[in-house]
């Protein structure tokens, strides 16, 4: 039985639908990404209790919650807009959900929270002396000190610049590494996303599209909505390569290279060839070039260590490195 089960969940509005089930094991760090209007935050608040949902279930270790008032759910949510008591100072905000009885406990634990979240020191500060960062820091310090089963994170970081969004999300890993709290971590951004999570559930249309690791995403997505929301490529409908065949080939532009115009398979035996192509783009990356190239009118994507001096070329991919997906 998974931690959090999520029965056959539907949501209806005029014009949307969020229609999933999903299972998160005790002390995952799972990440929801895709595209505005997929139903990211729906789901997050049909889970908190926010929104009743129109059918389904939702179990926390084997209790039905589906029901349950919000504070009676044992979840915790931190938002992108902050929501702090701006007449109680940080201390006072922190202790506000807090459990413990004991003075001199809540006390321990509000310092130890606050050095989690990298602010020792700062209970006595009143809240409109904060920065957004540190606002986040202790809305987050907030949510945990009320020990919720399992976390909701709602793009708390959206609303930063992106060092501080870096340095924060690293916060919040390290924070759930050392008290094993689930989380269920919802952004738009897809490299916070590799980053920091065990799982990734990719949303479209009120569906998941796909649920994984960010290198079984990245690496065997499992259709080319994931293939492309995971990263870059090149997809070709493998009709063109062969008559009657079905399906769309795609592969990541570091799998594809440039050779010679006349690259034989005899010279490249383990790679897929697509000779007379030529170069109409290349920038510069840093650790290389991402090439664009026109092949037949398909655009490709390859890349290499140095600038190209040739326009007409061969690419050549590994064919290990091409998935053959639905169109
Ligand atoms: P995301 O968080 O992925 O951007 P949302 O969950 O906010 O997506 O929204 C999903 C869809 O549900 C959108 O099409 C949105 O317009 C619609 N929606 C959200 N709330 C309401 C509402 N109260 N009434 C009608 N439609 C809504």
């Amino acid at each position: 039985m998974a931690f959090l089960e999520i029965k056959e969940l539907e949501k209806e509005y005029k014009d949307f639908t969020l229609s999933l089930s999903m299972a998160i094991e005790e002390g995952e760090f799972i990440s929801i990404i895709g595209p505005s209007g997929s139903g990211k935050s729906t789901l997050l608040s049909v889970i908190a209790g926010i929104l009743p949902p129109d059918r389904g279930q939702i179990l926390l270790s084997g209790d039905d919650i589906t029901g349950r008032r919000i504070q009676d759910r044992g979840i915790g949510m931190v938002f992108q807009d902050i929501a702090l008591f701006p007449s109680m100072n940080v201390k006072k905000n922190i202790q506000a959900g807090m459990k413990e009885k004991d003075r001199k406990k809540r006390n321990e634990l509000t310092e130890r929270l606050l050095e989690l979240v990298g602010l020792p020191g700062y209970g006595k500060r009143t809240i409109s002396s904060l920065s957004g960062g540190e606002a986040q820091r202790v809305a987050l310090a907030r949510s945990i000190a009320a020990e919720p089963r399992i976390l909701l994170l709602d793009e708390p970081l959206s609303s930063l610049d992106a060092p501080l969004r870096k340095h924060l999300r690293a916060a919040i890993r390290m924070i759930h590494d050392s008290l094993g709290i689930t989380m269920l971590y919802v952004t738009h951004d897809r490299e916070e996303a590799f980053a920091v999570s065990d799982r990734i559930a990719i949303m479209h249309d009120g569906r998941i599209e796909a649920i994984g690791t960010a290198e079984e995403l990245y690496r065997k997505p499992c259709n080319l909505f994931t293939a492309f929301f995971t990263g870059e490529g090149t997809a070709i409908p493998a009709s063109v390569l062969s008559e009657g065949a079905s399906g769309t080939l795609f592969f990541r532009p570091e799998n594809a290279q440039i050779a010679d115009p006349d690259a034989d398979s005899s010279s490249f035996p383990r790679h897929m060839i697509f000779r007379n192509a030529e170069i109409v783009s290349a920038e510069f990356t840093g650790d290389g070039y991402t090439l664009g190239l026109d092949w037949n009118g398909f655009q490709i994507l390859a890349r290499s260590i140095i600038r190209p001096r040739k326009k007409d070329v061969s690419v050549i991919i590994l064919k290990e490195a091409i998935e053959i997906l639905d169109s």
